[in-house]
């Protein structure tokens, strides 16, 4: 059977880049998947769209319990919809910093309340929330992004602790720049695209961007019940940047 089979899936921010990519590929190895989204139109099959703001609580609440039901459950669930964030500590307003802390860190705490009635009934419970090398990387002008990946960090390592008992295992993955339709809208506003692309390439180790398959590819590991003895972990899907 494939590695899969039988276990249900929700990934938010499902319906672009990251997420895109796990749910597919989620679902080519035998999972049921749904994907929570603002823009949940369109997605190819067997994927379920489900509209959803990781910022409504009560949408949040309803749209979880919606995917549980068409999938029969939740056994995995990717906290991966996320948004950016420019400028130095100066830069934003506070009601930018709560804006963006909503969804990249309380839309996590959210969907996982939400998602734990489900997952204690599963026998191969996982959560994997997509974090970034700017938790730790100190990047110039991110501090408020940067400081949402930070609490993710923490976040996945202290709600592991309290959910090993459980048997629910929480990893994160630490993308590097991955070409997704984010990093395309972040070149687009550039005055020369082209070279500002070649200028993220030359910045990587490896000398290309991450791709969203390969940051899939590691959410799906750590998804799978093969990383049964991983939790509390995170995983650089980064092209060296951490790590070199
Ligand atoms: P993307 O913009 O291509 O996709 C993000 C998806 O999340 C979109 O479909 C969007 O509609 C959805 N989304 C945004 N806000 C939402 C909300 N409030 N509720 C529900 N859905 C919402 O971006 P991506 O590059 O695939 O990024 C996915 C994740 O990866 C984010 O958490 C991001 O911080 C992280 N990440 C990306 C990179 C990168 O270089 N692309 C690097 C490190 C980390």
């Amino acid at each position: 059977a494939p590695e899969l089979a039988g276990l249900a899936a929700v990934v938010t921010g499902g319906a672009s880049g990251i997420g895109l990519a796990t749910a597919l590929l989620l679902a080519s190895r035998g999972a049921r998947v749904a994907c929570l989204d603002l823009a949940p139109e369109g997605l190819p099959e067997p994927l379920v769209g489900i509209r959803a703001d990781v910022s409504d609580d009560a949408g949040v609440r309803a749209a979880v319990d919606q995917a549980a039901q068409r999938l029969g459950g939740i056994d995995i669930l990717v906290n991966n919809a996320g948004i950016g964030a420019q400028g130095t500590i100066e830069d934003n307003p506070d009601d930018e910093w709560r804006r963006v802390f909503d969804v990249n860190v309380f839309g996590i705490v959210r969907t996982t309340r939400a998602a734990l009635p489900h997952l204690r009934r599963s026998h191969h419970a996982a959560i994997v929330n997509t974090c970034s090398i700017a938790a730790t990387a100190g990047l110039p002008d991110r501090a408020l992004y940067s400081a949402t990946k930070g609490a993710v960090l923490s976040l996945t390592r202290a709600t592991a602790a309290d959910l090993v008992a459980a048997g629910i295992r929480v990893n994160c993955v630490n993308p590097g720049t991955a070409d997704t339709p984010w990093i395309g809208r972040l070149l687009d506003r550039a005055a020369d695209p082209e070279a500002e692309r070649a200028a993220l390439n030359a910045r990587q180790p490896t000398g290309r961007l991450v791709t969203a398959d390969e940051v899939a590819a590691a959410i799906a590991y750590l998804a799978s019940p093969l990383a049964g003895s991983t939790t509390g972990a995170d995983l650089a899907v980064d092209g060296g940047m951490s790590g070199l």
